[in-house]
């Protein structure tokens, strides 16, 4: 796969994310029209935060809205794991804190995705101690450096906040905290929905039917997405099955979509 730091626009849209519509509006605002229409947002002197904080539980979709929003505003796409950062030797990934702002500039617009970014920004003093405060140390620098930051968009992905040191949630830096809850029923419909849009569907299947079942109650997009694959799995095997009945059996048209009794076996 693609080494870290590679950057390119990702092809992930606004129409594969389900749900999660407030979320698509604040980024429409504050970063998507703001790289295509440059000039109105300066003109009229609008001074917006650059840099947010996409917390919630696991599975939910931060990572896929990033993409959608790089995706949308035709900028690059950078995608930092924080863990994988902190891991690299000491000293060297200050060093690749200032190589990775440094190669967003160079291909601004761009948008920065510092997923697990807890990892680098746990309170000072804790676990892990010098080594993160020299890391942070470097990245509040970076974030900081507001003139040179231009057409660097900064979005950070957390399951745990709470853990995150108050320095890097101001304004400029992650500073803008929005919030990405798990799904409600209606929600899991509109996300089984955007994940279906590439998959063979039976006509007849209610996916927003589904989305409210019982069974899937407190399911994640990641959940709904391994459930999809279930469906379309038990989809699968029954066309195969199928095929190998040879010229006589039931191989037809009909079996080569998933349907409604695929979800039921999946659930
Ligand atoms: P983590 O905190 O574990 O990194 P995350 O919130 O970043 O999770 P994603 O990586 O964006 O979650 O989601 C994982 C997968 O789940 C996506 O690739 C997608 O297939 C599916 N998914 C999650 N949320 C949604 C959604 N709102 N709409 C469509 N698919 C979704």
């Amino acid at each position: 796969s693609r080494r870290e730091g590679f950057s390119a626009v990702p092809n992930v849209k606004w129409d594969d994310v389900g749900g999660l519509q407030f979320l698509r509006q604040e980024f429409d605002r504050y970063i998507v029209r703001r790289i295509k229409y440059p000039d109105d947002y300066e003109d009229f002197g609008v001074d917006l935060e650059t840099g947010f904080l996409l917390y919630g539980p696991p599975g939910c979709g931060k990572t896929l809205i990033a993409k959608a929003v790089a995706n949308e505003a035709g900028a690059n796409f950078i995608h930092i794991k924080g863990p994988e950062l902190l891991n690299k030797y000491v000293g060297e990934s200050e060093l690749a804190v200032r190589t990775i702002f440094s190669r967003a500039r160079t291909c601004s617009p761009c948008l920065l995705f510092f997923d697990e970014v807890d990892a680098l920004t746990t309170k000072r003093g804790r676990e892990g101690g010098w080594v993160v405060e020299r890391l942070l140390n470097q990245l509040l620098i970076e974030l900081d450096g507001a003139e040179q930051r231009r057409g660097v968009y900064v979005i950070g992905a957390t399951n745990r906040p709470e853990v995150m040191d108050r320095a890097v949630l101001r304004p400029g830096r992650f500073g803008k905290l929005l919030y990405v809850p798990l799904p409600t029923p209606d929600e899991r419909g509109m996300i089984l929905k955007a994940i279906a849009r590439k998959k063979p569907l039976d006509a007849d299947v209610d996916l927003m039917a589904i989305g409210k079942d019982s069974a899937c109650e407190n399911l994640s997009g990641a959940d709904l997405s391994a459930l999809m694959n279930e469906a379309a799995m038990a989809a699968l095997e029954d066309k195969l099955t199928s095929s190998y009945k040879g010229p006589g059996g039931t191989s037809n048209g009909t079996s080569r979509t998933i349907k409604d009794t695929h979800f039921r076996r999946a659930l």
